[in-house]
């Protein structure tokens, strides 16, 4: 256990709801055949099987997972991480596993130190770990390429049966923590080509679980927008970390695709 994950007499059974919490969304949205939005705390997304940290206790989304394939059969669960930090704990769990695709984009060289583009999944597994580290200042546009050329492509030839994904706001670029440039509408933008995939590939099967996010009022108007946007009334969020100009940047685009190009088409 880090420093940064310590625990007092309540922390346990804390951990527990939240885990609960995202197993119950996902479960929903399976059952249901519609979008969950989990607002999870503490999040999860840096706890393996054996260890904790980055303020994460019990793999929330990982669990979530486990229990789609084991409660609903579900037989293929993609995972998408677009928290600042790369998911080690997720990633570590579902490295040797084709049955789950761990898509991650993360900023390169911050905590955790994990996730770089080589690491792609071990034995049966490998080609379903998918890391795309990004370099400081990178932001809507940047994002926008990597999911159209890069995520989105991927995720069709996966054709998951249900998506889940690790929303931690910590990307934006009013976050404390980190240095990737997502705006609110940005976010949104992302989130929702994601919902769009759901309903073509696995009957809008997407549960959307919070991880980090340290910039309270960015954080709530993403989630905000994503609300009503997946309600149909995305035209009445305002937002007041706008776009900025990011023209978005191919070199980084170009490293993608030859380095997943073996395993994807890219
Ligand atoms: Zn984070």
């Amino acid at each position: 256990m880090d420093p940064d994950t310590f625990h007092d007499t309540e922390t346990y059974d804390i951990a527990l709801l939240a885990a609960g919490g995202g197993a119950t969304a996902a479960l929903w949205s399976w059952d249901k055949k519609e979008p969950a939005v989990a607002l999870l705390r503490p999040p999860g997304h840096h706890a393996g099987w054996d260890y904790n940290g980055g303020f994460c206790y019990f793999n929330n989304i990982a669990l979530a997972a486990k229990l789609l394939q084991r409660d609903r059969r579900a037989g293929r669960v993609a995972i998408v991480d677009i928290d600042v930090h790369h998911g080690n704990g997720t990633h570590d769990i579902f490295l040797k596993d084709p049955s789950v695709l761990y898509i991650s984009t993360h900023q390169w060289g911050i905590y955790p130190g994990t996730g770089p583009l080589t690491e792609v999944g071990h034995g049966e597994g490998e080609g379903f770990t998918v890391n795309l580290p990004m370099s400081s200042g990178h932001g809507d546009g940047t994002f926008r390429m990597t999911f159209e050329d890069v995520v989105v492509p991927i995720l069709k030839q996966f054709r998951p049966e249900q998506i889940l994904v690790s929303l931690g706001v910590d990307a934006h670029y009013m976050d404390p923590l980190a240095s990737l440039s997502l705006s609110s509408p940005g976010y949104v933008e992302l989130l929702m080509q994601l919902k769009e995939l759901a309903d073509r590939v696995c009957e809008g099967r997407i549960t959307f679980m919070l991880e980090g996010g340290y910039h309270l009022e960015a954080l709530t108007e993403v989630f905000a927008g994503l609300c009503l946007s997946l309600v149909g009334r995305g035209e009445e969020a305002t937002y007041r970390y706008g776009s900025v100009m990011d023209s978005g940047d191919s070199a980084h685009l170009k490293g993608f695709r030859e380095q997943l190009s073996s395993y994807w088409r890219v």
